[in-house]
């Protein structure tokens, strides 16, 4: 492979303001805004990389848009003169210069890739294994409302073309049964639900919950407890299908849940879960267990909705639930490209990279540049 290097590294950063007005998750968390981190990554040839890391506030799980930054900066120095394409070499270089913080490598990870497509002419969900046929189903993101509240933006979130619905919970057992039971009153054929508790419920007040509902419910609960032991405890004493999300972060995380038979699947999210190569080889262990998993990020505009469509596109169809319309929360557009969702589907573009065009005018200039 003829060289290519890292020239320089520029940070943006945006406020993507929340669609909805307040999102509502268990125990009281409330986020309105979000704060993105937009990296550039330039290769000595000119070539152009883009990639997008925006936690969800700073109370979902371990991640904070600062420590983005700050994560970024630590990194970005040892990446200068590395073949971008590389993109395992990449991660070693990272994950030597920073423990864990695998939200402030996600960025520049997505941005590789997107370098190593344009270096070759092909799209990245070709390079990550090749496309399917599959036209990928999103889903929708209901916050913990009211149960009417709820039942009416799952209603609107049907009209619009979605298939299926991620609602949330309180973690207050009786609320939560009269909020699930009214979020599936419509549920049509083929339509599913996750119910995700974000690991607001004890395992007691999941038990209670439980049953408080129809055994008939076709529902899978995503993220019940917030502590393995209890998920597990859960897991043992009733029948419901589960999802792991926030104590799945890594490939080891990935091989417990496996190993404990702790769980149906995951929710891999790339800014949780390490960025696109650490979730190309997370994919693979998905697959081989057998797991049903959905491909999302923690939230995000464009260019990270790019990536989890581009990942999506190799998952073959028995095995992926979902992708999240991250876009559909936020009201900015970072960048522009072919992603348009058609009857709640859409697959992955054809041009090569990412396929985004960022709009410099809403990025404004970097916040940091990194070179040598
Ligand atoms: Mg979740």
């Amino acid at each position: 492979m003829s060289g290519l290097k890292i020239e320089k590294i520029d940070v943006f950063q945006v406020d993507l303001p929340y669609s909805g007005g307040v999102y509502l998750l268990s125990g009281g968390r409330e986020y309105r805004i979000f704060d993105a981190t937009i990296v550039r990554i330039t290769a000595d040839n000119g070539i152009e990389g883009w990639g997008e890391s925006t936690p969800f506030g700073s109370t979902y799980v371990a991640a904070h848009a600062y420590g983005v930054r700050a994560g970024i900066a630590e990194i970005a120095p040892c990446l200068i003169g590395l073949d971008p394409r590389r993109v395992d070499r990449i991660n070693d270089a990272m994950d030597a210069a920073l423990m864990g913080h695998e939200h402030a490598k996600t960025a520049i990870d997505i941005a590789c890739w997107d370098i190593f497509g344009k270096s070759v002419g092909l799209p990245v969900c070709e390079l990550l294994g090749g496309r399917t046929d599959m036209q990928l189903p999103v889903i929708s993101s209901i916050y913990a409302g009211s149960p009417e509240d709820v039942k009416t933006r799952v209603a609107d979130h049907r009209k619009r073309g979605y298939v299926g619905h991620s609602v949330k919970i309180t973690g207050e057992p009786g609320t939560d049964a009269t909020i699930i039971k009214a979020a599936l009153s419509e549920q049509l054929p083929g339509e599913f639900f996750i119910i995700d508790a974000n690991g607001g419920l004890t395992t007691e007040s999941a038990l209670r919950m439980l049953r408080l509902l129809p055994e008939s419910l076709d529902f899978v609960l995503e993220a019940p407890c917030a502590t393995w032991r209890e998920c597990l405890s859960l897991r043992r004493r009733s029948n419901v299908p589960m999802h792991f999300d926030e104590l799945a972060t890594s490939d080891a995380s990935v091989a417990q849940i496996i190993a404990d038979d702790a769980a149906e699947g995951i929710s891999m999210k790339i800014s949780k879960n390490g960025g696109l190569t650490k979730c190309r080889r997370q994919r693979d262990i998905c697959i081989s267990a057998g797991f049903t998993f959905s491909v999302q990020d923690t939230v995000g505009s464009d260019i990270a909705f790019a990536a989890i469509v581009h990942l999506a596109q190799t998952v073959p169809e028995r095995y992926l639930r979902c992708i999240l319309e991250t876009r559909d929360m936020v009201t900015l557009k970072t960048a522009d490209g072919p992603y348009e969702v058609r009857n709640g589907r859409l697959t992955a573009p054809t041009v090569p990279g990412l396929g985004v065009q960022p709009r410099m005018d809403v990025l404004g200039k970097p916040v940091a540049t990194y070179m040598r």
